[in-house]
């Protein structure tokens, strides 16, 4: 199995376009490496059908940038599967963007669908043919064979995307996945309010857990944003009960996405990265490729 992390970032990409923390502005200036797309990954058990977890509003400059997710006669695409982990807009809009008439399976929970699609007048644009989208149902803890692989979507502490605040909690609104082939496994989570018992086992299953790397301490978006790293329901890496902690302990290996631009992590030179390789956690990059 393959995987290629398509985007590393958080919502708003790095950097942001409105955004001139040190890290964007240093982003900018050309000291902090090249710019970050938001979040996402492609799998492929065949390396010739591919998967993708997460639909960024990035999309399309993702698979532009990732050769084997090219089309491959004159209307086509590799691209077998969309999996939603949730309903916020970076994991769906760019599922708008794909709307050229090609035939998407996307795979999601009726709490996420439901969400991007009813009420939703711009979906419409995705139901110019009858089988343009087809929908695949997931439930939580059930394990579903899909084309070479068991695929299992686990509910984990989140949150309601900020379009659907007023919609009924459901804990099938923010999911973690679970892709298995044979003996090797790897889970991804971009968004991981809390510690939990239910998160502890994915990761002591997996040999790769791909983890909510956001924010680096509660109060990173001081004077940015009203709102604390839990609030915002991303576990922080650093502090005293921060997730850094948890991760350093588990025996298969990690890797961080969804970095959010304020997060002293993407600067080299910063404590804060030191600590995350000295804990034998890695930080991904747009294009970090990795096979199990
Ligand atoms: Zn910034």
């Amino acid at each position: 199995m393959i995987v290629r992390v398509l985007g590393s970032a958080a919502g708003g990409g790095f950097p942001q376009w409105n955004c001139g923390c040190a890290n964007c502005v240093g982003q900018r200036n050309g000291k902090l490496g090249p710019p970050r797309t938001q979040a996402s990954c492609a799998f492929s058990i065949d390396g010739a059908r591919w998967f993708i977890i997460g639909c960024s509003p990035d999309i399309r400059a993702q698979i532009e940038a990732t050769p084997a997710l090219w089309p491959r006669a004159h209307r086509d695409t590799p691209i077998a599967g969309i999996l939603l982990p949730n309903g916020d807009i970076d994991n769906t809009l760019g599922l708008l963007n794909l709307r050229e008439s090609q035939p998407l399976h996307v795979y999601a929970t009726a709490a996420v669908w439901r969400g991007f699609v009813e009420g939703n007048s711009l979906y419409r644009t995705l139901e110019r043919q009858p089988d343009q989208v087809t929908w695949h149902e997931l439930e939580d803890r059930r394990a579903q064979t899909i084309d070479g692989f068991e695929l299992m979507a686990i509910s984990v502490p989140g949150k309601l995307p900020p379009h659907l605040r007023d919609a009924e909690p459901d804990a099938a609104h923010n999911v973690a996945f679970v892709v298995r082939a044979g003996a090797r496994a790897f889970a991804w989570l971009p968004t991981v309010a809390a510690p939990s018992t239910t998160l502890a086992a994915i990761a002591h299953e997996v040999d790769v857990l791909f983890f909510d790397g956001t924010f680096f301490t509660e109060s990173e978006l001081d004077g940015l944003s009203a709102r604390t790293a839990r609030q915002m329901s991303h576990w922080p890496l650093g502090g005293e009960d921060g997730s850094l902690e948890f991760l350093s302990e588990l025996p298969c290996r990690r890797v961080l996405v969804h970095i959010n631009n304020t997060n002293p992590i993407l600067d080299p030179t910063s404590d804060a990265h030191a600590r995350v390789l000295a804990a034998g956690v890695e930080i991904a990059h747009d294009g970090f490729e990795l096979s199990l």
